[in-house]
């Protein structure tokens, strides 16, 4: 009897989040597996912040969604996007209730860290064809040799003709690499730190080997690779100069594990939020408030640029669902709308990996598998650049999820002082709105091959819809 009291008050008192698989069983494990197929087929579409616009975009006009210019004025239930430098998205859905009185905003960011090629990255050394590159965000070199990379981005030719190029992804593409030093050799380099293992100069990437026929010019296989690219594009060396050239691992989204329990891709980091998101918003009819998907760029170099979140495109984006539900839109009918809005920072966080433990405080990390991840604050010594969520407004999110069933958990990136991270929470934050981050925890966050559980990115969408759906102007 004693005991069963016990049991109780333990119950009762102490908290420790659960697996999200023993809520998600049956029928619903079923949802989990079909919504993960969609979503590896989005990561597979879209692998540049580019190609994510161009998923998303097909994905929000086969749900009834209309390009924002196309539309004189906006009245509830209206469904609209508005493209961003084609690298960012805002997608709405209009509530019944003024816009001047708050949206609920999903805001995800679609870049993710890769390897750019340099303005002049072609040359030959050594019977090869080589090409310089420049990486993009924070990536452990080392994980980005030796694999193989396919290439996608935009050039212009001597026409002005845009020529958009993706090779490496279908079956019968070659791929790129970028080779290593042989184990064997290898004495010195194994004695540099980890950080300078491979350096920035050495990720240089395998373009070409066959010599151009005629044995009189130079660089004979240099010669070859530009007069193919010319054959097939026509475009020049000089075409690069202005080019926007993304190396990304060619590999596909897969399952992981006998049970297939988590997915294993390039760039989930953050286009698990993004598309979860955006199946949220897709999924949302006639809602009261003003539904929002805001998808930036540059987030991970700081959120800067006319594409990054702290952009006043995404401002404008907002305003004119302002004036074309309202007829006008003061200033001051901005900054309430701003103070009315509530957002997550829809952001991946790190997942407690038992190789690593002594990285985490375990008591307060999240775990892949159980839920959807909300974030106090994130930041690096002493929660500097963090956001750090009101406890009124993360009370309350916390309500809509439990009043839905959604299995939800907390914590903290990494231990303290040890690195950290920031996210486009504070960005958003700083224009009024109550924000707070919330996503997919991710193993293996900014590699090549990240990993997320199947359940936490089922919770995901539904906490979005959940909050879409139920979070109001007024919470107190
Ligand atoms: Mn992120
Ligand atoms: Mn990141």
């Amino acid at each position: 009897m004693k005991n069963k009291d016990s049991q109780e008050l333990e119950k009762k008192l102490k908290y420790s989040s659960e697996s999200a698989w023993d809520i998600y069983s049956g029928k619903q494990n079923e949802k989990v597996q079909s919504f993960s197929e969609n979503y590896k087929k989005f990561l597979d579409d879209g692998k540049t912040e580019r190609e994510c616009v161009t998923a998303a975009v097909a994905l929000l006009e086969k749900a009834g969604f209309v390009d924002a210019g196309s539309k004189e004025s906006l009245s509830a239930g209206d469904r609209v996007y508005r493209n961003i430098r084609n690298k960012g998205l805002v997608a709405a859905v209009m509530g019944t209730e003024p816009v001047i009185d708050g949206m609920n905003i999903l805001g995800a960011h679609i870049d993710s860290p890769h390897i750019d090629l340099k303005p002049m990255p072609l040359y030959e050394d050594a019977d090869m064809a080589l090409m310089k590159t420049h990486y993009y965000g924070g990536i452990k070199k080392y994980q980005w040799t030796t694999i193989p990379l396919a290439l996608h981005g935009v050039l212009y030719n001597s026409e002005g003709e845009k020529i958009s190029v993706s090779i490496g992804e279908a079956e019968e593409d070659p791929v790129f690499t970028i080779n290593e030093l042989l184990v064997h050799l290898s004495q010195e380099q194994l004695t540099r730190k980890a950080s300078e293992a491979i350096k920035g100069e050495e990720l240089n990437l395998l373009v070409g080997g066959i010599p151009y026929e005629d044995k009189d010019v130079k660089e004979r296989i240099k010669l070859n690779v530009l007069k193919l690219l010319f054959d097939k594009y026509q475009l020049t060396e000089k075409d690069f100069l202005t080019a926007e050239i993304e190396l990304v691992p060619a590999h596909k989204a897969r399952d992981v594990g006998f049970d297939r329990s988590y997915i294993g891709a390039y760039g989930q980091d953050d286009r698990v939020c993004a598309y979860t998101a955006l199946a949220a918003l897709m999924k949302v009819k006639n809602p009261a408030r003003t539904c929002i998907c805001l998808f930036s760029d540059k987030e991970e170099v700081g959120s800067i640029g006319n594409s990054g979140a702290k952009s006043a495109l995404y401002e404008n984006a907002l305003m004119e669902l302002i004036v074309k539900s309202n007829g006008q839109c003061s200033l001051w009918d901005f900054r309430s709308c701003l103070d009315n809005s509530h957002m997550l920072s829809s952001d991946v966080t790190a997942a407690y990996d038992p190789t690593y433990a002594s990285a985490f405080d375990k008591s307060n990390t999240a775990f892949a598998g159980r839920g959807v991840c909300l974030l106090k604050y994130t930041g690096s010594r002493g929660k500097s650049g963090s956001n750090d969520a009101h406890s009124e407004f993360f009370n309350e999110v916390t309500r809509i999820f439990e009043k839905n069933s959604i299995p939800w958990q907390t914590g903290e990136l990494g231990r303290v002082d040890l690195g950290g991270g920031g996210t486009i929470a504070a960005d958003m934050a700083n224009k009024g709105m109550n924000v707070i981050d919330c996503g997919v925890p991710v193993l293996s966050m900014h590699a090549p091959f990240e990993v997320t559980s199947k359940v936490d990115v089922y919770c995901t969408y539904e906490g979005f819809l959940a909050f879409l759906k139920k979070m109001k102007k007024c919470y107190e």
